[in-house]
Parts: structure tokens; C-alpha cells; sequence
């Protein structure tokens, strides 16, 4: 099994000097499994644009392409459009993901970014063969050995982590997400305040986070959510929906994860205050027997 990175950012993405190392492309990641013939990508952030002209230039006739989105946000499809195979007619895709409105279905969510107001070319006129695929949380046979188990993530819309399983080997992606926590106010002086539900608010934040740990127990590669700081979400961040160095590194090493890869890096994290946050959190065994890193755009991790 092999992952590689075409988009390691959240939010936006941002080319330039700064981020030529880790990369400026948004979320889209591949999974190359051994002996399926169709490709699996995870998310179509930016960085599934270069993917798709990848996947034409190694074989040019009736690609067979399954999409996991991991939630609506643009940042995570915004490179859909731009995806060469959906013009091709002999191309097959199928989209996975969850809806992140009761009353819209996946397809007017995704194929709405092919309106003429942001596109010029339409939904209807895409040449592949495209098929939509609403998620919830469900265990599923995908066939050939490859077993597909998904769970809902702490993000303001829904937003599914995605734990995929085949020959021996798992690979998770827990993004975007936050850790769940307490909102019941804490302070005493608050008319709200109520002990018990204080107590009852921890306890369910604290279960939630267990869950979440056991989702992607003993995974032999984790891609989290890790966009900022304890000192960024301490200041202003609660609630963004996304995660922090110190605690993702953290519940990872409990969890018997392997390999980490810090993922959704903030879009104005430069090269070198990633580099120093590496030193920090990757080089030293600080958190245990676990190997740490910053995913790269282009970087391929074989398990
Ligand atoms: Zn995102
Ligand atoms: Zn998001």
C-alpha cells in the first residue's frame, strides 16, 4: 500500500516562496492499493488537479476513479473542476461523501460549483460518467479485501474520517476535526452555571475523544487535522474545527498509531515555522515509540 500527497493545506491554497517545501495545494491525497484496478483518492482540494493529469498521462482510455470526499468545504473540492478525467467520456468516477445540508444531495453540492456563475462549463456537460455516493457512519465491504470504515468528525458541517483496511495495513484520515470539549460554561459566576451538567459535559467530551481514538487505533498511518498551535487555539480558534500539534501528537501515541502524518497545515504557515514546529514535535521521541512528520506535497509513504 503506498499514500501519496498531492495537497497537504487547509483553508486556501497558497503558492509562493514561502511554501515551496511543504507545498501550497489543498487536500487530495492517493491511495495506490496493490491489486485494484481503479484509482482511490481522497479529497479533491487543488492538489487533485496535477493527480488527474497523472492519472491520464499513465493511462488514457476508461479510467475508473473513486473520490472519498471528507466533507463539502471548499478547500476540499475545489480542484474538482479542474480534474481532466471528467472530461474524458470513456471515464468512470464515483463520488463518495457526506451531504453537509439535509435538503441538498451530494450531487447538488459538488456539481454546484459547475453553476455558469463559477464555471463556465456546466454539470450536465462533463463527458464522464459520474456517480454520487452518500456516507454516513457505516462499515463497508468495498471488495477486492478493502474494508472502508467511516466516522463523523468534530467540524461545523459533516465531516467524515475515513479508515481504510486492506492486507494487513490501515491507513486513517481524521480531518477536519477538533477535539470535542465541554460547552457547558465552567465559570460559577455564570446564571447557567450548573455542576451537574459541568460534570455531564465533560464526561461526554471525554467518550467522544475515546471513540475517536479507538476509530483509529493501531492505524500503520494516521493523516490528522493538525492546522495549528496550542497558543493559536488557545487564543482565538475554538470551535474552527481543527486541531492542534500537542494534542493530535499526543492522542496518537495512546492510540498505537505508527506513523503520523501532521496534516491541513494553517495556509499561512511559511516553510520555516513548519520546519521549527518538525523540530519541536517530529525529531525527538517525545511522545513515544511513533514516527511524526509534516505531510508534504509529493511525499508517498509506503506501508
Ligand atoms: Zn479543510
Ligand atoms: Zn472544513
Amino acid at each position: 500500500m503506498k499514500v501519496v500527497f498531492w495537497g497537504v493545506r487547509g483553508s486556501i491554497p497558497c503558492p509562493g516562496l514561502q511554501t515551496v517545501k511543504y507545498g501550497g495545494n489543498t487536500a487530495c491525497i492517493e491511495l495506490c492499493l496493490d491489486e485494484l484496478d481503479y484509482s482511490l483518492i481522497i479529497d479533491a482540494g487543488s492538489g487533485i488537479r496535477e493527480l488527474g493529469y497523472q492519472l491520464v498521462k499513465q493511462q488514457n482510455k476508461n479510467l475508473d476513479i473513486r473520490i472519498f470526499l471528507t466533507h463539502t468545504h471548499m478547500d476540499h473540492i475545489s480542484g474538482l473542476p479542474f480534474f481532466l478525467p471528467i472530461y474524458m467520456p470513456d471515464s468512470k468516477i464515483r463520488i463518495y461523501g457526506p451531504v453537509s445540508h439535509e435538503q441538498a444531495t451530494l450531487e447538488n453540492v459538488v456539481g454546484g460549483l459547475m453553476d455558469y456563475r463559477y464555471f463556465p462549463i456546466r454539470k450536465e456537460e462533463l463527458a464522464a460518467k459520474i456517480e454520487y455516493v452518500s456516507l454516513k457512519e457505516e462499515h463497508l465491504d468495498l471488495g477486492d479485501g478493502l474494508i472502508l470504515t467511516t466516522k463523523f468528525l468534530n467540524h461545523p458541517i459533516l465531516c467524515l474520517g475515513y479508515r481504510f483496511e486492506y492486507q494487513d495495513k490501515i491507513v486513517c484520515t481524521t480531518y477536519d476535526t477538533e477535539p470535542f470539549r465541554n460547552l457547558f460554561s465552567l465559570d460559577p459566576k455564570d446564571p447557567n452555571y450548573d455542576e451537574e451538567l459541568v460534570r455531564d459535559g465533560e464526561e461526554a467530551a471525554r467518550e467522544l475523544n475515546a471513540q475517536l481514538e479507538e476509530f483509529y487505533r493501531g492505524a500503520d498511518l494516521l493523516i490528522h487535522d493538525c492546522q495549528y498551535t496550542k497558543v493559536e487555539y488557545d487564543a482565538d480558534k475554538q470551535d474552527w474545527g481543527h486541531s492542534w500539534f500537542e494534542y493530535v501528537c499526543s492522542a496518537a501515541a495512546r492510540a498505537g498509531v505508527k506513523k503520523l502524518a501532521l496534516f491541513h497545515h494553517d495556509p499561512t504557515r511559511s516553510d520555516v515555522q513548519l520546519e521549527e514546529l518538525e523540530k519541536i514535535h517530529c525529531s525527538s521521541n517525545r511522545y513515544g515509540n511513533i514516527e511524526i512528520f509534516c505531510a508534504r506535497e509529493g511525499m508517498k509513504v509506503v506501508l
